[in-house]
C-alpha cells in the first residue's frame, strides 16, 4: 500500500491540494489507520487560526474590533478575539441548559403531585441528553 507522504498530508490539512488529490488522500485515510493517525497528529499541531477559514477569522476579528475600545489597537490579538468568540458560544450552551431547567420546572407545576426530588433528576437527565447530542454532532 502506498502511504500518504507527510508533506502531502500537511498540504491536505492546510487545504493546498486540488480536489482530485484531496479525494485520493481521503480515501486512503479511511482505509489506513497509520496515515489517519499521522493526519490527526498534524491537525492537533495546527493552530486554531489555520483550521478556521481565513474569512471566518477576519469576520470574528472585525466584530471584536468593533466591540473593543479603540485606544489600544496594537495590543489586539486575533487569537484572543477567537477565544472570546468561543466563550460566547459556551455561554449560549449555558443559556440553553438554563432554558431546559426552566422547562422542567414549568412541566412540574402542571403536575403538582410529582415528587419534587425528581425534578433535579429530570433536569440532569435532559442536560446529559443534550450533552450527548452535542458530542454526537461534534463526532460526526
Ligand atoms: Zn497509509
Amino acid at each position: 500500500m502506498n502511504h500518504v507522504k507527510k508533506s502531502c498530508l500537511k498540504k491536505y490539512v492546510s487545504r493546498e491540494l486540488d480536489v482530485d488529490q484531496q479525494e485520493i488522500i481521503e480515501n486512503h485515510l479511511y482505509e489506513c489507520e497509520r496515515c489517519m493517525d499521522a493526519y490527526f497528529e498534524l491537525l492537533e499541531n495546527q493552530s486554531i487560526s489555520t483550521i478556521l477559514s481565513e474569512d471566518f477569522t477576519n469576520q470574528v476579528v472585525t466584530k471584536a474590533n468593533k466591540q473593543l475600545p479603540k485606544s489600544n489597537p496594537r495590543q489586539f490579538s486575533p487569537k484572543k478575539a477567537i477565544a472570546h468568540y468561543f466563550l460566547a458560544a459556551g455561554l449560549t450552551v449555558v443559556l440553553m441548559l438554563t432554558g431546559i431547567f426552566q422547562g422542567v420546572l414549568d412541566v412540574s407545576t402542571d403536575h403538582p403531585l410529582e415528587n419534587k426530588l425528581s425534578i433535579t433528576e429530570q433536569a440532569l437527565q435532559q442536560a446529559n441528553q443534550l450533552l450527548d447530542h452535542i458530542k454526537g454532532e461534534v463526532n460526526q
